[in-house]
């Protein structure tokens, strides 16, 4: 790194790595959120309503935030289609979890799921209703009625486009709350004092190339999963997980990224998603020779297992030959089965993906299907009100002040190993509402601020000036894609210990080549090669935690499943992994901190574990 000092480092003249300052604009707010997503949206609403001074930063507009493509809907036991209750869905989650979840953190999850439900309904999201006018739900994997005896119906949806309903509302709330939105800004990284304290946040405006600097007396983090770190991925190209990366930067550990969710039905080819509520609705996926093998796999539960568990059963039929197609290297889904009127009214948005990105009609023929990179069951580590937590002299819950995480960005941690179906959005309202509750009772809207630090922005700007003028001899787009590749074939579904070591050398081959990254577009206005390079060295630091956080976990466990570990081995791992990066080192250091064997309250105990079968 050619400087570590850029601007306002003690002589006020602001020295940067060209020979001239970036003129800094400040902003002040009891509450910085970052992310505009359900999560960060969720807790604006809260912190807004609390009175607080409440400023919401994207680099994205809102409602194009990445939880506007969730589908297939948000779970919480109303009860609508049959009984249910919240210790069902509790069960399932800690099973879906393989018990790496904490299951305070659960209980806190599943109690106020139908809560949120409600207030999102009148708030004005236009559920799917029932004959007699309550909140249509819908079967999804995992998700059962008595502890695993029958199927439950808890998946509240908005036809197949959830998550689009969700967040043009919340969005809306937000404005009426008169929060203050930055748009299309991009944040670079945080503002840590010396005492620990998280102070805020700098920023690139991305239109105009001015940097914004954002002091708070708390700072959230709601942005999002790194699905960009592979190559094949359901998310967007916006998902870089920056909030983790600038954590990683702060000398915080990110906890269980080992844990990397595949979806069965990402359809063949392209990876955009097909819902699980389609097979809730009744699809069925088939090999080669016609067979429903999940049948085989998971008797009892069928198609609607856990992810992990499906897309597991689908990669060993395509390895033993029973894929279809003329590689014989992908699975059917089949709908063409089901009444045109569901496919129409509860299914309108996979029906024209699948005529899109695959040539096919839904009511005639199957969708070519294959895992796909989901979601990250990692993240930063949270307590259940949001607040980071890490380990520190000895103490494995010990808060960051000044900082919360939020959404999938966040690992609170509620779904441990492995997440089920519909359970990521209402842990975004769940949790979003519980930041904006403990946000209330941390701080007194406009209280006081101590001066940042002098030298507050140099990190972010010392960081930014480096890559606007990489002269390097290789450009970002390879270096991504030797990231892309190397996650995707050495950090995949199946996984064993030759080619995770030869995975982490490689990924870190990709980490030490940001040194040589070249960059060819200088200029500050809207500069994508630019805010791509910060994307690209977000996820690099990431995948890098990934691969290693993978190849020290000896075990088999929701999705990090060892073929030469096959078993779950809760003597030796029921703990939670923590990484640490050291960016100017190139190093990762790994620790771990207990799982929460505890439950919120009195009124369900512990789920004990035991063998994970569906
Ligand atoms: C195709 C698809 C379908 C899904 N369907 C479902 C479903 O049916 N049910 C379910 O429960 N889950 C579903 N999921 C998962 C769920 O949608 C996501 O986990 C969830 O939406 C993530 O929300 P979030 O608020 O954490 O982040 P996001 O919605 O990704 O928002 C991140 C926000 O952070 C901002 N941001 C990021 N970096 C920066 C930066 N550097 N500076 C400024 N702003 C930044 C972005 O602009 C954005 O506003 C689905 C996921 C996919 C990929």
């Amino acid at each position: 790194m050619a400087n570590s000092a850029a601007n306002g480092a003690g002589n006020g003249k602001a020295p940067s790595y060209n020979g001239s300052a970036y003129p800094i604009t400040d902003h002040t707010f009891d509450v910085v959120i970052v992310g505009a997503g359900g999560a960060g949206l969720r807790a604006t609403v809260g912190c807004s309503q609390a009175g607080l001074r409440t400023a919401c930063i994207s680099k994205v507009f809102p409602t194009r935030s990445h939880t506007v493509a969730a589908q297939g809907g948000i779970a919480a036991s109303l009860g609508n289609m049959s009984p249910d209750d919240w210790r069902w869905h509790m069960y399932d989650t800690v099973k879906g979890s393989d018990w790496l979840g904490d299951q305070d953190s659960i209980e806190y999850l599943v109690r106020n799921a139908p809560a949120a439900v409600y207030e999102l309904e009148h708030w004005g999201v236009p559920f799917s209703r029932t004959e007699d006018g309550k909140i249509y739900q819908r079967p999804f994997g995992g998700m059962t009625t008595e502890f695993g005896k029958g199927t439950a119906q808890r998946t509240c949806a908005a036809a197949d486009r959830t998550g689009h309903a969700m967040l043009h509302t919340l969005y809306g709330q937000a404005l009426r709350n008169n929060t203050e939105f930055f748009i299309e800004y991009f944040a670079i990284d945080l503002i840590m004092d010396q005492d620990g304290r998280c102070r805020g946040v700098v920023c690139i405006k991305m239109d105009d190339g001015t940097i914004h600097r954002f002091r708070s007396n708390l700072t959230i983090l709601a942005t999002g999963g790194y699905g960009r770190a592979y190559f094949s991925a359901t998310s967007a190209h916006t998902c870089t997980g920056d909030g983790n990366a600038m954590a990683l930067r702060a000398g915080l550990a990110l906890e269980d990224m080992e844990f990397v969710q595949f979806h069965p039905t990402g359809i063949y080819g392209s990876g955009c998603l097909i819902t699980e509520g389609a097979r809730g609705e009744g699809g069925y996926v088939t090999n080669s020779e016609g067979e429903r093998f999940m049948e085989r796999y998971a008797p009892s539960a069928k198609d609607l297992a856990s992810r992990d568990v499906v897309s597991r059963a689908m990669t060993i039929e395509i390895r033993e030959g029973r894929g279809v197609g003329s590689k014989k290297d992908h699975i059917f889904l089949h709908l063409e089965h089901l009444d045109p009127k569901v496919l129409h009214e509860r299914l309108p948005g996979i029906s024209e993906s699948a005529r899109i990105f695959a040539g096919v009609d839904v009511n005639k023929e199957p969708i070519p299907i294959l895992p796909t990179v989901h979601y990250n069951m990692g993240g930063i580590p949270t307590n259940y009100h949001g607040e980071v937590v890490t380990k520190k002299n000895g103490d494995p819950d010990a808060i960051i002040p000044g900082l919360m995480a939020l959404g999938e960005a966040a690992c609170v941690s509620v779904h441990g190993a492995n997440r089920l179906g519909s359970n990521s959005l209402v842990d975004l309202v769940v949790f979003g509402r519980a930041a904006g509750l403990r946000a209330a009772e941390l701080i007194k809207p406009g209280e006081k601020q101590a001066d940042l630090p002098k030298d507050s922005a140099d990190l972010a700007l010392s960081r930014l000036d480096r890559f606007r003028w990489a002269k390097g001899g290789t450009p970002t787009a390879e270096l991504r894609a030797r990231m892309q590749g190397t996650m995707q074939s050495n950090c995949a579904v199946f996984r064993t210990g030759e080619v995770l070591e030869e995975g982490s050398k490689l990924i870190h081959d990709v980490w030490g080549g940001v040194q040589d990254i070249a960059i060819t577009d200088r200029s500050l206005i809207w500069n994508s090669d630019l805010i791509e390079t910060l994307e690209f060295d977000n996820l690099i630091i990431q995948a890098v935690v990934t691969m290693d956080s993978a190849v020290q976990r000896k075990e088999s466990r929701g999705a990090h499943a060892r073929e030469d570990f096959p078993n779950r081995d809760d003597k030796e791992w029921m703990k939670h992994t923590l990484a640490w990066a050291d960016d100017e080192n190139r190093k990762v250091t790994i620790d771990s901190r207990p799982v929460h064997t505890y439950t919120m309250t009195n009124e369900i105990s512990y789920i004990e574990p035991k063998a994970r079968v569906y």
